[in-house]
């Protein structure tokens, strides 16, 4: 049946693209890694557009014929698809080009009229079928182009091929001179191939050919996968590089609120300091008043000093999170008093600012958990602290409640609500970046160090917990953490964890006959450990050097040393050693406390494998101190 048709040399030209456009759109097959560059996938739309227009066009010239023995409706529908698959080529080719080139809106008004011009096209070559004033074929099978012909048929592609032209002459500053020639070459070739096959009425069939031509440039010149992995790695090197600006800004941003933030309080603790000094000055006339100034100036020093000392805590506990030394020592506790100790606390804070403090606890909860206690403790402060923070006025409130509970375990919920100053909505996704505090044009009347809250997430992770928070700009904010604990069940009436006792109430016990030797560099420090241990009631000597301790050890006998570690000259594990070797030491049995500043963890391991007893951390609490010499001074000393 096909023995009337044979293939006109002028598709020769289609054909042969028809070929090589096949391999390269096979060699383009699949590639992951470039389907991340958009204009990738819409160069894949092209080449397998134009790969249809070909197979199309040249079964046109081949079976479009009536009188070959085609019908005459078949022979009108593939020349309408013939006219229709070309123009669809140009269209997508200019999509393409205006994707690769997109400047600011033009290209978006270009392709509205290219869509609108599209649509009213392929409503004309519809309706064309029926009125016959595009292309059309006469009773007796005579091909026929109607008077709309070249308007329709070939000014559409024209305009597309022109109007990218444009755009790619008006934004050629933007692309590097390998896109500049790549598209220009591609996009002439095409449009002369358009313009050729116009212009001999279509005894010459190249525009398809052309454009294939067109399509082969791009391939090899700015749609490799090379050319593509340089783009991608230099997009990924420019976020890279915008990411440490962005840390190294906020690196300054935290140095410069962190020096502030210590010098302030350090400024006010020598400021007293100074005023203490002067009114003590031996020829100062004596001053009646003098008792209760210099009480006020030790005030405004303690408050300073915890101050600075919870900045210093804030960096310390950051520190250790990131390098994974914060561990979280879970052990039985009484939620009650963890929670009554936490309202003594921040109700005091609230009012003193004039706001009014609400907390309720569901009563379901159990109360005796296990957990790290501390660390819930440090969450919630730190959560409560800022919501009082930045609050001016209302309250203050903490919610806790409970979920996911099994016989075994329960989830802890704290929700800390308050009415105060609120975040942008914008803001919130970086309220526990480290080092950053947000809104800072209205909150730098606030003091902050941009921690406390990353502190709080990552201390709640570790606990396999989470934090969330939700806020209304000017209204209020509500931070919600999450704690997964497990229930204490072999709790048998007693608190493991002994209720906060007034400074009295922890001297359950004194030391009458026992003598203590405190060995550190520091004379505020002897002072603060001396006051401590005075409440015991026995004898306490001091040292100010490794040397002095030495020599005293030798001509006394004391019960318990403590020691600190960095100090001048021989340091205090030096002075251990020492006193180890030395014969004339009276105290080679006595119990030596190391005492000292660095909190690390795996600090008390360490210290105990040198040679010491045990180990308290400075600043020193009272609680921990007596726990150490109750555990480590001989019995009979103990009344
Ligand atoms: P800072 O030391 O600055 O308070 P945080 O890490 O605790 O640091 O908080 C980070 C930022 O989150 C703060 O600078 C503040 O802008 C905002 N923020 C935290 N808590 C609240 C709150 N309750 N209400 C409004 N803003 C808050």
């Amino acid at each position: 049946m096909f023995e009337n048709y044979s293939i006109p040399p002028k598709t020769y030209f289609e054909i042969a693209s028809f070929g090589y456009l096949s391999v390269l759109y096979l060699i383009s097959f699949y590639d992951p890694d470039r389907n991340k560059i958009r204009s990738y996938t819409l160069f894949r739309n092209l080449e397998l557009n134009m790969l249809l227009a070909l197979i199309v066009s040249v079964l046109t010239y081949i079976f479009a014929f009536p009188e070959l023995g085609t019908p005459i409706p078949v022979c009108l529908i593939l020349r309408t698809m013939d006219s229709v698959l070309c123009v669809m080529a140009s269209r997508t080719f200019s999509i393409y080009l205006m994707e690769y080139i997109d400047t600011k809106g033009k290209v978006k008004v270009i392709s509205f009229i290219g869509n609108i011009l599209f649509t009213t096209y392929i409503i004309l070559m519809i309706l064309n079928l029926f009125f016959k004033f595009v292309l059309w074929f006469t009773p007796e099978g005579i091909y026929m182009h109607g008077p709309l012909f070249v308007p329709i048929v070939f000014s559409t592609p024209v305009y597309y091929m022109s109007s990218c032209i444009l755009m790619l002459i008006l934004s050629i500053r933007n692309l590097g001179v390998r896109e500049r020639v790549s598209l220009s070459v591609a996009s002439f070739v095409t449009l002369f191939g358009i313009i050729i096959q116009a212009a001999t009425n279509g005894i010459l069939l190249l525009s398809l050919p052309f454009g294939s031509i067109g399509i082969f440039v791009l391939y090899f010149s700015i749609e490799t996968s090379d050319y593509h992995q340089l783009l991608w790695n230099i997009e990924k090197l420019r976020i890279a590089e915008q990411d440490a600006i962005k840390a190294n800004h906020a690196k300054s941003d935290f140095l410069a609120n962190m020096s502030h933030e210590i010098r302030t309080p350090l400024n006010a603790v020598l400021g007293m300091d100074e005023l203490i000094l002067l009114e003590t000055e031996e020829n100062n006339k004596p001053n009646p008043s003098l008792i209760d100034h210099i009480r006020e100036y030790a005030f405004n020093i303690k408050e300073a000093g915890e101050v600075l000392l919870s900045v210093i805590n804030d960096i310390l506990d950051l520190t250790k999170i990131e390098s994974g030394k914060m561990e979280i020592s879970p052990a039985p506790y009484n939620l009650h008093t963890l929670t009554d100790n936490i309202e003594t606390m921040m109700r005091i804070r609230a009012e003193q600012k004039g706001l009014s403090y609400i907390q309720k606890i569901d009563s379901s909860i159990p109360d005796h958990l296990i957990g790290d206690e501390l660390r819930i403790r440090q969450i919630v402060i730190n959560l409560l602290g800022n919501a009082v923070k930045y609050t001016d006025f209302g309250e203050v409130e903490l919610d806790i409640t409970m979920g996911n509970k099994d016989p075994d375990s329960l989830t802890l919920i704290f929700c800390v609500k308050d009415t105060g100053i609120g975040i942008r909505k914008e803001d919130l996704p970086h309220v526990f970046d480290a080092f950053q505090r947000i809104d800072e044009e209205h909150n730098h009347k606030i003091e902050g160090t941009g921690l406390g809250l990353s502190i709080v997430q990552r201390m709640a992770a570790l606990m396999n917990g989470d934090v969330s928070v939700t806020s209304e700009y000017g209204k209020g904010s509500a931070f919600t953490v999450s704690i997964p604990q497990r229930i204490d069940r072999d709790y048998k009436g007693e608190s493991s964890i002994k209720n906060s006792l007034k400074h009295s109430e922890l001297f359950t016990f004194i030391t009458p006959d026992a003598r203590f030797l405190v060995v550190d560099d520091n004379r505020l420090n002897l002072v603060v450990a001396k006051r401590f241990l005075d409440g015991l009631e026995g004898t306490i000597e001091t040292a100010k050097s490794g040397e002095e301790a030495l020599g005293k050890m030798r001509t006394e006998k004391y019960d318990m040393i403590f020691m600190d570690h960095m100090m001048p000259g021989i340091d205090g594990i030096e002075t251990l050693k020492l006193s180890l070797k030395d014969t004339d030491n009276l105290n080679r049995e006595t119990p030596i406390i190391m005492m000292t500043a660095n909190a690390l963890s795996g600090m008390r391991e360490e210290y105990i494998s040198q040679g010491f007893t045990d180990y308290v951390s400075k600043p020193i609490e009272l609680k921990e101190l007596l726990r150490i010499v109750n555990l480590h001074l001989p019995k009979e000393k103990i009344k």
